[in-house]
């Protein structure tokens, strides 16, 4: 269950942590994208950082991702419309095209690979269509140079679609790596196996560490993915969505990146290798820790590629996890009640390679100097009633998760249940973060969180998620 990133990467070393009398000028938490772009954004401006990671560079969604670089993603401006305004859409797209610019610049300047594809959203049936014209017309009017075809040259059924060109794809490794080496030549550090589990709430913020060390900064960057601290309750602003991905060899990857635009999406690029190219299937998404045998998901993207691909061969099989927000747009900027000190970064909806460095920039702007115009329009936008509304379904799902998970809790312990299960990890089944009762992911052998998505190992040791602290030991 590595991905095909991490099973080519080299590990990456660490620096000794700073000293508990040592004020830094920012911590980073978290080594993905997000936190080591803002570190290094930082540290290039003279600033003393250091990246505080829970466990490895990459090691959970930006090691974990398909890795597109585009402006065309899906259906995300169609969706953006319907809860904003032409203005904050324009505004996004800016925040993606300078992250995207940034981020190109960054590997040339580095020599880190990048491959140029036509980016394609396209309708996998008919009643597909009429989403992928809506974001034709959404990407065409935001000035995106968008091409429409009726009929795509793929071995899978297509109902016709909308095509970017000159989009871009790369390994994310590669990129993390670089990023790292140029942390360091600006006088950053990297510290890695140290999962921060609080932070003061007052004056200067002391980041507590699992095991009981510290370090304390002038300021705060929660890069977590979704922020670990309940402050801003952004953990009920967003929905964690699970998706999958295999890598095959043997098959001849088709001309481009493309994103099918139903919820069963399906996801395709290729990823080149000195042994030949690598064909890379995405989709199957779910929310965690809200679906029956995770298996199945790998199947029906297995089924599906050994109908269009005949000959494929299997070399890696993952999957990772992103946040959704209520409007389309990450939440990113000062953490509320953090006192200007902290600052969170959270819900790129699996569109983070370019709102990635956006975040980076909005952050390193809050701590330097001036924000970008569209930072100022983002930051300012307001929830309207749609908005509202998918805030009110993200929770709604959640109080349902709560109570199938009362009613799981009684049948796990009859014969068979999960409860057998828990027993014999030794663990309690209950989320260290705000008690609901987890569900086992068989494909990943973790305990996952239907509420807010935290995840766990069997043994119960935190592997992503809000959640700090490991699953309680049955005596
Ligand atoms: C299946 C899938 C496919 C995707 N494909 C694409 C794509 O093609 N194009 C695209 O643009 N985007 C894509 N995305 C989205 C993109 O990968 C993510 O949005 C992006 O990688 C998030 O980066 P990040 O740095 O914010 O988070 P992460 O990479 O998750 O980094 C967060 C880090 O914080 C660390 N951390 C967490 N808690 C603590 C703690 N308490 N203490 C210390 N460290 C902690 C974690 O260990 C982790 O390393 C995809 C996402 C998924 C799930």
């Amino acid at each position: 269950m590595t991905s095909l990133w991490l099973d080519r990467a080299t590990p990456i070393a660490d620096d000794p942590l700073p000293g508990p009398e040592e004020t830094l000028d920012v911590v980073v938490v978290g080594a993905g994208l997000t936190g080591l772009t803002t570190a290094l954004l930082l540290a290039r401006a003279g600033h003393r950082v250091a990246v505080v990671e829970a466990r490895h560079v990459g090691a959970v969604t930006t090691g974990n991702t398909t890795a597109k670089l585009s402006l065309l993603q899906g259906t995300r401006l169609s969706r953006i419309r319907r809860h904003q305004s032409r203005k904050v859409a324009a505004a996004y797209v800016e925040a993606n095209r300078e992250g995207m610019a940034w981020l190109l610049r960054f590997c040339d300047d580095h020599g880190v690979p990048v491959q140029r594809r036509r980016a394609v959203t396209y309708a996998a049936t008919e009643s597909e269509l009429s989403s992928v014209e809506q974001e034709h017309q959404a990407a065409s009017s935001l000035g995106l140079d968008v091409r429409w075809h009726d009929t795509l040259d793929v071995p899978f059924p297509n109902h016709g679609g909308t095509v970017l060109p000159d989009q871009a794809q790369f390994d994310p490794l590669d990129v993390l790596a670089a990023l790292v080496e140029q942390l360091r030549a600006h006088g950053g550090t990297l510290h890695q196996g140290h999962r921060v589990v609080s932070a003061s709430r007052s004056g200067e913020p002391v980041l507590t560490l699992e095991g009981g060390g510290s370090v304390r900064a002038d300021q705060v960057v929660l890069a977590t993915g979704v922020p670990i601290l309940d402050r801003g309750l952004y953990f009920a602003k967003v929905e964690p969505q699970r998706s999958y991905a295999l890598a095959f060899r043997g098959a001849e990857p088709p001309d481009g990146m493309f994103l099918s635009a139903g919820s069963d999406s399906r996801s395709v690029r290729d990823v080149p290798d000195p042994d030949g190219r690598y064909l890379l299937i995405g989709g199957s998404g779910h929310v965690v820790g809200r679906t029956g045998s995770t298996l199945e998901h790998y199947d029906r993207l297995r089924a599906w590629t050994s109908e269009h691909f005949p000959g494929a061969v299997e070399t890696h099989h993952w999957s990772a996890q992103d946040y959704q927000g209520h409007d389309g747009i990450p939440y990113m900027g000062a953490l509320p009640r953090g006192g200007g000190r902290m600052h969170l970064a959270t819900g790129y909806e699996k569109w983070g390679m370019s709102n990635a460095v956006a975040a980076a920039r909005t952050i390193s702007a809050e701590i330097l100097g001036e924000k970008p115009s569209w930072a100022q329009v983002l930051g300012r936008r307001i929830t309207g009633p749609t908005g509202a509304a998918e805030i009110a379904r993200i929770n709604l799902g959640v109080g349902l998760a709560q109570a199938g998970g009362a009613v799981r809790a009684v049948r796990n312990r009859l014969p068979g249940g999960d409860d057998t299960l828990v027993r014999e990890c030794g663990v309690v089944g209950v989320c260290t973060h705000l008690g609901g009762v987890l569900q086992w992911n068989d494909a990943e052998e973790s305990w996952d969180c239907p509420l807010h998505g935290s995840r766990f190992t069997a043994d119960g040791e935190v592997l992503e998620g809000p959640a700090t602290r490991p699953l309680a030991r049955r005596p």
